[in-house]
């Protein structure tokens, strides 16, 4: 029997409300499997754990979580409560940071039954690998002087080893897709870090004779995948670009309640975290409509990561066949409730016995 050890953070809003589904999901697949099991170990951290504890996790927090396989993460953040970059820093970047998670893989794909932004009628199907780690996001810099002698530095920090791991992430992954990456870059305007960007993507390309390379500015790059997303498979990116093409791919498949992700610790020296791409939601807490896919789909990614890569296949499947059949949740134009879709994901997973 192969046990996988999953720490479960549902967090806050809409998290918690679907992580109990999601997780039903994954013991209902691991049953179909026959020789799988998920242990699932739960924890309470969020922004109501910060207002009794003063902190988002205990101190240990990490060591905690260091015991799992996986970490499987609803939503973080409920600005009524506490300050966005407080939850955001407590928690998410917290584990991000401690367990190294260098990368950041989200899936976007054009699913059978949900509109997408763009009609295409080819569909579209990509996969974006952002650094995770570095890049824009540094806390390198400083202010200066005040009124209007003010003067504001912010770095980027861009190293080789984090650059090639990136590059050779992304080149290996489409090895087992249709064979091209395109990089996103802006060298043509950011002087000393794209350049080198685009350097590293060529170097490590060399090792990739059969995938084809393909680089494209950062804001035309955002402007074809709203427009043409066919055009994508992989898309490597840094922190601060992978970001918002994240959130673009995310938007474009129909609504940001389906997307998924994973922040990966490539080296697997800690647990790889599993979250999806939507936020608390706090404006359809209660409800009962929050769209249980992006968690779903994302635990699809952690059957993935583990090697069960025919279950996952088959996971999202069944997915696309329950929205196909028009059992939806508001955000992507149905009427169905959380539990409605997951009841019917749940007995056509059950069908595959
Ligand atoms: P965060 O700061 O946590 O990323 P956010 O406010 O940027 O939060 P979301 O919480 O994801 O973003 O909410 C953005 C919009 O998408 C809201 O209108 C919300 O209701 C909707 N939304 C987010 N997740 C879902 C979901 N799972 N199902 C349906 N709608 C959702
Ligand atoms: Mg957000």
């Amino acid at each position: 029997m192969k046990k996988i050890k999953l720490g479960v953070i549902p967090g806050d809003g809409v998290g918690v409300e679907i992580m109990p589904y999601a997780t039903q999901v994954l013991d209902v697949i691991a049953q179909v499997h026959g020789g799988l099991k998920f242990e699932h170990s739960w924890y309470p951290w969020s922004c109501e754990y910060y207002l009794e504890h003063g902190e988002m996790m205990p101190k240990d927090g990490l060591d905690q979580l260091s015991q799992h396989d996986a970490i499987f993460l609803g939503a973080v953040g409920n600005p009524n409560l506490v300050a966005d970059h407080t939850s955001l820093w407590g928690l998410l970047i917290n584990i991000r940071r401690g367990f190294k998670q260098t990368l950041n893989i989200r899936h976007a794909k054009q699913l059978r039954g949900i509109t997408p932004m763009v009609i295409n009628p080819n569909g579209f199907d990509l996969i974006v690998v952002r650094e995770n780690s570095e890049g824009e996001y540094s806390e390198v810099g400083g202010r200066i002087h005040s009124g209007e002698d003010e003067v504001v530095v912010q770095n980027a920090v861009f190293t080789r080893k984090a650059t090639e791991r990136a590059m050779r992430y992304a080149f290996e992954l489409a090895k087992t897709r249709k064979g091209h990456v395109t990089s996103a870059t802006k060298s043509n305007g950011i002087v000393f870090s794209m350049p080198f960007w685009d350097e590293v993507f060529d170097q490590v390309g060399k090792d990739y004779p059969d995938v084809e390379k393909r680089s494209a500015h950062i804001d035309a790059l955002a402007a074809f995948l709203v427009s043409k997303p066919s055009e994508f498979d992989i898309i490597v990116a840094s922190n601060l670009f992978g970001d918002i093409l994240t959130d673009i791919s995310a938007a474009v498949m129909g609504s940001i309640g389906i997307g998924p992700a994973a922040n990966l610790n490539v080296d697997g020296s800690y647990p790889s975290m599993f979250e999806p791409v939507h936020g608390s939601a706090p404006d359809i807490v209660g409800k009962g409509i929050a769209n249980p896919i992006g968690q779903i789909w994302t635990g699809k990614m952690m059957l993935d990561h583990f090697g069960e890569t025919e279950l996952a296949t088959q996971l999202l499947n069944i997915v696309e066949d329950v929205t196909e059949a028009g059992i939806k949740t508001p955000d992507v134009g149905g009427k169905a409730t959380t539990s409605e879709v997951t009841d019917e994901i749940v007995s056509r997973i059950k069908q595959l016995t």
